[in-house]
């Protein structure tokens, strides 16, 4: 082994996060890949298996797999709690300093793990995988996951990348700021990522068929996922009270103006159109009200997200050095001018 690697493998440990749901059949293949990856990817490594309370024969395979290899950690949820949870609590476990987050049905190559590594490496600290292709994928999916990213990226004034997946990593410095800030029940995982800061950057991979079994996410799941993305990421939806109540205010006051004129120049009677503008005025004071209520909202929402006000990446001082005689502390630059 030489130098180089046995520095790496002292210093540098990564934490693989694999959520599974009812993944019996594609677990031997995914273990036998991805240990072999990690085996020779010159760090040291840990595979956190979390179980979200599968009802099949997910656990016993895990637990076979802890048994002959001291690096498997199983942290085996009481039920399901979902996929994001059991990601949150594989980050939780993690002891690594770079962490990746993958899927146990081989949709998410293990082959990239040594180039999200190089990327630690070269001290990139978010690294997003970005799906390009997805064959398990139908028409379907494929449209509503495109109108999913155009609405939350109109939506929210935090951009994100279209096609990110669940497939990330991270390093022990930004686990750090989701373990210690990004505690919400109402949440959108990726988008944390994605909006956390540091350095950041994304590598390509196209997402194969599942090795078994079938997806877990229906139509109905990922409505849910989106409504809760979005709401996590944008209080737009609470403002449209105050623009309707512009918008109809506007109309009203358009309308006055033009009866007014039919009114004086045209001796048009005006009972009818005063009838509309009185329901205009009033609909724009009611959806106003609402909106103001929309705006209280929106601040309590944030407040209670209790998001970090600031996220430090360094604290840079330079290291001081004490000396003896005098017992005066000098910075390094200045105490070689000396
Ligand atoms: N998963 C999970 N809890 C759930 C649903 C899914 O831990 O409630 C896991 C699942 O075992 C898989 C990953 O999350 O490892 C992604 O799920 P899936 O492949 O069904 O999603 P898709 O790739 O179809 O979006
Ligand atoms: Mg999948």
């Amino acid at each position: 082994m030489n130098v180089k690697k046995e520095k790496c493998l002292k210093e540098n440990r990564v934490s693989l996060v694999v959520s599974v749901y009812n993944e019996e059949l594609s677990l031997e293949a995914f273990y036998d890949c991805t240990q072999k990856v990690l085996a020779d990817c010159g760090w040291d490594y840990e595979i956190i298996f979390v179980n979200d309370g599968s009802e099949d024969g997910s656990l016993a395979v895990m637990k076979s797999f802890a048994k002959k290899n001291s690096r498997v950690k199983i942290i085996d949820f009481s039920r399901n709690f979902g996929h994001e949870a059991a990601m949150i609590a594989g980050i939780d476990y993690a002891t690594g300093n770079g962490i990746i987050c993958m899927d146990a049905d081989l949709q998410h190559p293990p082959e990239a793990i040594p180039d999200i590594l190089a990327k630690f490496e070269e001290g990139y600290e978010v690294v997003s995988m970005i799906r390009v292709k997805n064959e398990d994928a139908g028409f379907i999916k494929r449209i509503t996951s495109r109108a999913f990213y155009k609405v939350l990226n109109m939506l929210s004034p935090v951009k994100f990348e279209n096609n990110s997946s669940d497939f990330f990593a991270l390093s022990d410095k930004v686990a750090d700021v989701l373990r210690n800030h990004y505690r919400e029940r109402v949440r959108y995982l990726r988008g944390y990522v994605q909006s956390i800061g540091f350095r950041k950057t994304t590598l390509d991979f196209e997402a194969g068929p599942r090795k078994a079994g079938e997806s877990k996410y229906d139509l109905k799941k990922l409505l849910i996922f989106s409504v809760n993305a979005i709401c996590s990421f944008s209080d737009l939806p609470l403002k449209l009270g105050i623009y309707s109540g512009c918008a109809v205010g506007l109309l009203g006051i358009i309308l006055m103006i033009y009866t007014i004129v039919n009114k004086i120049f045209f001796d048009v009677p005006g009972g009818y159109s005063t009838i509309i503008v009185a329901l205009c005025f009033m609909f724009a004071v009611t959806l106003f009200v609402i909106g103001i209520i929309g705006e209280y909202i929106s601040i309590l929402f944030a407040e209670t997200k209790d998001r970090p006000i600031y996220i430090v990446r360094d604290v840079i001082k330079e290291e001081e050095e004490y000396d003896c005689k005098t017992g005066d502390s000098k910075s390094r630059e200045q105490g070689g001018k000396a």
